[in-house]
C-alpha cells in the first residue's frame, strides 16, 4: 500500500494557497488575491502523520523521512518478522 503526502502551501488564515498563486524568490506575493503564504504543510493519507511549520524545506524533508519509513513496511510487521527469525 503505497502513502502519499502531498505538499500544500497556506494562508495566515488557514485557506489554501494555490499553485497559480506566484511569489517571488524572496516570497513576496505577485497575484493580487494572495496575502502572502503562511506556512506549508503535509498530511499522510495513513492518517497518523501530519507536519505543518512556515519553513517549505523542513516540510518537505519530514515528510520525505516519514515516507521512507511506510517505505521499509510498517513497524509491527518487522518486529513479527523477527520473532519468526527466532
Ligand atoms: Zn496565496
Ligand atoms: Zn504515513
Amino acid at each position: 500500500m503505497a502513502f502519499r503526502a502531498p505538499l500544500t502551501h497556506h494562508h495566515a488564515d488557514d485557506t489554501l494557497c494555490p499553485a497559480n498563486h506566484k511569489h517571488t524568490s524572496s516570497g513576496k506575493p505577485l497575484h493580487p488575491d494572495c496575502p502572502g503564504r503562511a506556512y506549508t504543510k503535509a498530511v499522510c493519507s495513513c492518517g497518523d502523520w501530519g507536519k505543518r511549520d512556515c519553513g517549505k524545506g523542513y516540510v518537505n524533508e519530514c515528510r520525505r523521512q516519514h515516507l521512507a519509513n511506510h517505505a521499509q513496511g510498517p513497524k509491527v510487521l518487522r518486529d513479527l518478522l523477527r520473532l519468526a527469525a527466532f
